[in-house]
Formats: C-alpha cells, structure tokens, sequence
C-alpha cells in the first residue's frame, strides 16, 4: 500500500524521523568512553520527565513488563501481603507478577470503565490496622480501558489513612505523556517502557526508584538475578551497565529526550490533552460511548470505544487495517471484540489525528457499523479549531 502505514494503536507509538535517525549508527563499545555522557544525559533527562529530584534511574533490555517484575522482585518479599487492584488487563497483569512471585495479593476487584477510586484505597487501608500492606500497587493510566487514576489522590489516601505502603505504580502509558509528579506524589517506584510516551522502539524497561524503595531492595531476599536492580544502580553511577545495553535504543531514548525538552514537558501534556479531546468529540459525534465512564479520568493517551451490541470491535481492526493501512487497538481480556481502541500519544499532530478519525470512520462503516461519515472528522476539527478563535471572532 502506498502512503505511510498510520500505527495508532496505544503503543508501540510512531517513532520520528529524528529518533531513527539518532538510531541510525554504528554500534558502539559498551565497556568504552562513549558510554558515560550519553547514560548521564538520559538520566537527567528521564529525572525529568518522573518529576523527580531524588529519584534513582535504572534501565533494563526489557519491556514494560519486564520493568514490572523488577520493581516487585526488588521492593517485596514472598509471602508479604500488597494490595492491587483489578480495574483492567494491565493492573491484572501487575497484581499477577506479585502474585506468580509468591506474594500475597488481594486483588480488589473493580468495573473496567474507571480509574481506582481513592476512597476505596483509604478504606482498604484503615482496615489493616496493623499494616500487613507492603505495597499498594497501582497502574496509572490503564491502556485496555482508557481510564486514568488520580495518583495525588491515593497519595492522599495513604497519607489519610496513616500508612506505611510502599506506592508502586505502572506509569507505562502515561510516562511523558501525562502529568507525573514521582517527588510529590510519594511515588517509591515507578515503571515504565520505551515504546509509548517516549517514542521509541520497544525494548527497555524504565524505573525511577525512590529512597525508601532502594533501602527495601537491600533487605529483601527475594531471588533475582537479571532483574535485581542494585548492580545496575551501581554501574549506571559510572555511566555503564552490568548486561550488554541496548546501545542503539539509548541513542533514540537521548533524541527522544531532547525533543521533549525542545517542546517542553507542560506543552507535551498538553498537546496530548488536545488532542485527546479531539478524539472523544469525535467519537461523540459517532453516537458511541467510551469504555471509560468517569469524564474526570479520561485518559488523555487513548480512547477505547465500545462498539454496538452484535457487532464486532475486532472486525474494524481487520477493515482498517486491510483497506487504509491504519492499526488500531484490540479489546483486550473481557473487552476483546466489544472495543477497540485509538491511541493518540506520542509523536502526533494535529492532522494525524483527524486522518486516524477518518480512517476509523471508513473501516466502522466497511465493518457494517452505522455512523455518520465525516461527522466525526468535523467535531475534532471543530475542537482543534478553538485555539484559533478569539472570543470576537466567534
Ligand atoms: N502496563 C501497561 C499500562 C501497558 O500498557 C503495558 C503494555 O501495553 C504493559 C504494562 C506491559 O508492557 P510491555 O507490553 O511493554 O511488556
């Protein structure tokens, strides 16, 4: 097919011209003097992008999930008790990861079409009088739903309810995209994947590691080996790796950094948050509700839009995918084929995402889903627009 294939699915995410070309090189020696500048450099950046003075920065060869089992093999011990949450495939996921390492997890299970209620956090942990949570595991932006959880509100809630937790939270597809305060929330860990804010290729795994976690790490004695974070800690100090890095990615991870700083993290937010909001009219104007019931915890990454009874999400998939070389987001878990999802995080713009509208439009209505064709298109435009219009010109 001629033209570029549009991947607007909620990550991997397009990779600019400008990273692959970072990418573009020779590979070099590991163990050499090249090495310490650029692991410098994106350390300082990453701090960045985690809002973190105090955060320590560990990279892994690995994906987001790969990022997961660190974070739970260094900071917990089998047998201890954490408390997770079940509003989704990825905070299942996380809850699964403690729990296939021997720790005991109750898993609270939540409807998908939400972020993780406060309240219920401080409820849960008023009940454990005598702090038998080790950790409160938390996905902040859940990809198969489209819903994000108010972080400062379950700091809020830990700090309510007077307890000890550690806060460990997935930030995979909300890292550079969304607002991320690490310091100020109390995050102790945070992880992450190269493959969606970031803009790069899949393969590493991102954690910003905070004091109390760190100190955790050297008491448990939980196996680990590859993903034991206290060797890569230390050589990330003098600019190397204890494994052979991906040498290549950390090029792209500088160039993706520097872009980010180029537009400036606040602008990036915001951008996103645009753009998203141009999606959601659009979909409005389909007639088709979100997964994502609760306005206030839209996500600003993706949108998973629910397709009607009798119809099939996995169908609009095939049909962009065959006839307008547009990717687009399956339902996953329990939402497989009652939803598909859009993601509109990364690099993109404003015509990007009215062509993935107008794509999405032509394969609904291919797949037999009855919408009005180009009224999608036109209740983003009309949201892009609004920047431009002064009050008098309105
Ligand atoms: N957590 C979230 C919120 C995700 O969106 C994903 C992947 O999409 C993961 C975890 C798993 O990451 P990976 O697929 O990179 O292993």
């Amino acid at each position: 097919m001629s033209g570029r294939h549009f991947l607007q699915i909620p990550g991997p995410t397009n990779v600019p011209e400008r990273i692959l070309r970072a990418m573009d090189r020779s590979v070099i020696d590991h163990r050499g003097g090249e090495l310490p500048p650029l692991v410098f450099e994106i350390v300082t950046g990453l701090r960045r992008i985690f809002q973190t003075r105090a955060g320590a920065i560990a990279l892994f060869p690995a994906s987001g999930t790969g990022a997961t089992e660190a974070a739970v093999v260094n900071t917990l011990q089998p047998g201890e008790r954490v408390l997770a949450f079940n509003n989704g495939a990825f905070s299942h996921g996380f809850a699964e990861v403690a729990r296939r390492h021997g720790m005991v997890v109750d898993e609270v299970d939540l409807p998908w079409d939400r972020g993780v209620p406060p309240d219920l956090v401080a409820d849960a942990l008023r009940a454990d009088a005598g702090h038998t949570y080790r950790a409160v595991l938390v996905v902040h932006n859940e990809t198969s739903t489209g819903a994000t959880t108010d972080l400062a509100g379950i700091r809020r809630a830990l700090d309510a309810a007077q307890h000890p937790a550690m806060l460990l939270v997935d930030a995979v597809s909300s890292l550079a995209s969304l607002e991320f305060r690490f310091d100020e929330w109390g995050v102790d860990v945070a992880l992450a994947g190269s493959q969606k804010g970031l803009m790069l290729p899949p393969g590493l795994g991102i954690l910003c590691i905070g004091p109390r976690a760190l100190r955790r790490s050297e008491e448990v004695t939980t196996p680990r080996a590859f993903f034991d974070w206290r060797p890569v800690l230390r050589e990330m100090e003098r600019g190397y790796f204890p494994y052979t890095p991906a040498t290549l990615l950390l090029y792209g991870l500088r160039e993706a950094l520097r872009m980010l700083e180029e537009e400036g993290l606040p602008q990036v937010i915001a951008r996103q948050r645009r753009l998203a909001d141009a999606v959601r009219a659009g979909v409005r104007a389909w007639g088709l509700p979100l997964q994502c019931r609760e306005p206030a915890e839209y996500s600003h990454t993706l949108t998973a839009v629910v397709v009607p009874e009798g119809t099939d999400s996995d169908a609009v998939r095939r049909a962009a995918e065959a006839h307008f070389n547009l990717s687009l987001g399956a339902g996953l878990g329990r939402l497989a084929g009652r939803v598909f999802r859009i993601g509109h995080l990364g690099a993109l713009n404003d015509l990007e995402v009215l062509a993935t509208l107008a794509g999405t439009e032509l394969a609904m209505t291919v797949a037999g889903i009855r919408i009005p064709v180009g009224g999608g298109v036109a209740a983003a435009q009309e949201v892009l627009l609004e920047r431009y219009r002064t009050p008098a010109g309105r």
